[in-house]
């Protein structure tokens, strides 16, 4: 078998691993990251967040183009769907993405090994990747990622299945049941919903998006529900099967229900099959997660664990400093992450956005806060876009006025969050927010003018 040495090796090459792999090669590393897809990039790049922007981006355009360019003063006849095309492109982006990462390996002088890594034990570190190669290194970093969680009562195949083969439907199904509202449940929804399919979410919550803000997220499921989705609120699915060319889905208390296609999105567990942790010494937590300190260190002497696997919100994001803030740690001494100002989004229309605490969240911890929001109706940008749904809500602590929560529903509002992010970062209160001069006519005066109504004076309501 050929062996290697490296510095560092880093399983894994998604957002967590190909990151941390270009870091550490910046800071003087010799890096090798072993990945076992054929394309790095891992889910994000390949099968999640990207390819899931592409779709809607298309299936945005073309239910535009149907339906709500009228609005704007603009006749469109003969509007028609070429899926293929539509599938073509999003592919066609993947390639280039992916691609792109292979390129900023080359550049960056990272190794790469194709093949399934896993730990080879024994106190030093040693990787074998498939290929087959031993691979000695001073250091690991595992950053393996996760997978679509299963459902009890649930095989997929034909007909039923996860957001990957969501992502790629040939013809767009009559019926799709999607199981689970969080962010994959209603971003996939949206599209096959905007390219036809007749959509119903069931979900086992009394409401969509958990984890965001309550009242953000029932104006979400109200636009949603005009949009043509159907929910089913306080739903558990039992199980699903296959049934003539379709599937049919047991809900607990519900007549079954059928459909052409049947989507599970109910979270993702940790990827670690196969990786050799229990012959490395390390022992995963109840979920599946991988232990690790402030130094992002597991329990095994010169192995670390970033991204998905070791828990916390799955945001391709979140790895990427969780990458950088390990290999900064393992090079300098010094890295780190601020969990405080971590933002999400779900990209539906409009979008959802957050960054830091709810309401509920301050309520539950006894945080005192003041509360300013402000709607999209009332923001000229919007109006003129013709994208007047939702609001902006700034939450301020009530003594210090340190922003601790922004949550956002409205058009673009992924690109109206970093604003927040950065003032979170910099400690900003509202009123620094309030103060500071906002071009106009934006839709990032919408965020002004709630931080000004956390002191009860907004301008323009
Ligand atoms: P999720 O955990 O966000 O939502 C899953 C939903 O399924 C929950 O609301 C849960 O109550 C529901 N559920 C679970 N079991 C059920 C059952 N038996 N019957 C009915 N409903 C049930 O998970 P997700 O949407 O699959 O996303 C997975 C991860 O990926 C999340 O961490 C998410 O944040 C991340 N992600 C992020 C983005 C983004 O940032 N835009 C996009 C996609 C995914």
């Amino acid at each position: 078998m050929k062996k290697t040495k490296h510095d560092l090796v880093v399983i894994g090459g998604g957002p967590g691993g190909y990151v941390a792999a270009i870091r550490a090669a910046q800071l003087g590393l010799d890096v090798a990251c072993v990945e076992m897809e054929p394309a790095l990039g891992g889910t994000c790049l390949r099968v999640g967040c990207i390819p899931s922007k592409a779709m809607l981006e298309s299936s945005g355009r073309f239910r535009a183009a149907g339906r709500d360019l009228k609005k704007l003063g603009v006749k469109v006849s003969g509007v028609e769907l070429d899926l293929s095309a539509m599938l073509k492109r999003k592919d066609r982006i993947v390639k280039g993405l992916t691609g792109g990462v292979d390129g900023l390996f080359r550049k960056n002088g990272v190794i790469r090994y194709l093949g399934r890594g896993s730990l080879a034990g024994g106190g030093k570190g040693k990787v074998k990747a498939e290929e087959p190669v031993e691979i000695t290194a001073d250091q690991i970093l595992i950053a393996t990622g996760s997978r679509p969680a299963p459902l009890k009562g649930i095989e997929f195949g034909g007909p039923i299945g996860t957001s990957t083969e969501a992502l790629s439907y040939p013809e767009v199904p009559g019926s799709l049941v999607v199981i689970g509202a969080g962010a994959i449940g209603l971003e996939l929804g949206s599209v096959w919903s905007r390219l036809g399919s007749r959509v119903t979410v069931l979900e086992y919550l009394d409401r969509v998006l958990p984890g965001s803000d309550a009242g953000i997220a029932s104006i979400a499921l109200r636009v949603l529900k005009r949009q043509g989705l159907k929910f089913q609120l306080g739903a558990r699915v039992t199980g699903a099967r296959v049934k003539g060319a379709g599937a049919v889905v047991e809900v607990e208390g519900l007549e079954p229900i059928e459909a052409d296609r049947v989507l599970v999105a109910v979270g993702r567990v940790p990827f670690t099959e196969g990786l050799g942790l229990k012959a490395a010494g390390i022992s995963t937590d109840k979920r599946g997660f991988i232990p690790v300190g402030e130094d992002f260190a597991t329990s095994a002497e010169g192995v670390y664990a970033v991204g998905d696997v070791i828990g916390g919100p799955m945001l391709a994001h979140k790895a990427h400093e969780e990458g950088i803030a390990c290999v900064e740690r393992i090079v300098t001494g010094y890295g780190h992450v601020n969990y405080d100002v971590i933002p999400s989004i779900a990209y539906t229309e409009p979008e959802v956005a957050a960054v830091g605490r709810t309401e509920e969240d301050l309520r539950e911890a006894g945080i005192e806060y003041r509360k300013g929001a402000f709607p999209f109706k009332a923001n000229g940008r919007a109006q003129a876009l013709g994208e007047t749904d939702g609001e902006v809500k700034v939450l301020a602590h009530a003594e210090t006025d340190r922003i601790l929560g922004v949550h956002v529903i409205g058009p673009r509002a992924g690109d109206i969050i970093a604003e927040a992010a950065a003032a979170m970062e910099f400690g900003a209160s509202s009123e620094d927010l309030a103060r500071t001069c906002h071009a106009h006519p934006t839709l990032s005066e919408a965020l002004k003018e709630a931080a000004l109504a956390v002191d009860g004076r907004a301008l323009h309501i």
